[in-house]
């Protein structure tokens, strides 16, 4: 089976081909321009991650909501239980850029942030 994933590494946007075997290994791979290429799109396709990003509520804050973001990539089956964790979190004001909201957020290591002042 041929997979085709767009490398989003660089503005390029090179067309990966991969030959993937019935078991799910990556074969051969093409159409990448450079090494990162072959590294993004294996991950892609193995063990596809993304950056969650949210808002929670905010007790005390002149708006009563904060942006959020997860300090590290996740894994991306992660993402729709990481917003239903998010939309149940309630922060309390002062914040500052870069506090952590929820520490080992979803229990993968990685911590919830602030994005902005609040
Ligand atoms: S394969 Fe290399 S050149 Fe192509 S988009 Fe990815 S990083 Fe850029």
């Amino acid at each position: 089976m041929l997979k085709h994933i767009t490398c989003t590494v660089c503005p390029m946007s090179c067309d990966v081909v991969l030959k993937v075997g019935e078991d799910g290994k990556v074969l051969s791979l093409t159409g990448n321009r450079c090494a990162r290429g072959k590294v993004y799109a294996t991950k892609e396709h193995t063990a596809p991650e993304r950056t969650l990003t949210s808002i929670v509520r905010v007790n005390g804050g002149v708006h009563p909501v904060l942006p959020v973001r997860t300090n590290k990539p996740i894994p991306k089956d992660k993402l729709k239980e990481g917003m239903l964790v998010a939309a149940k979190v309630n922060a309390n004001a002062p914040i500052t850029m870069g506090d952590v909201i929820v520490k080992d957020f979803l229990g993968l290591g990685v911590d919830l942030v602030a994005t902005r002042d609040l």
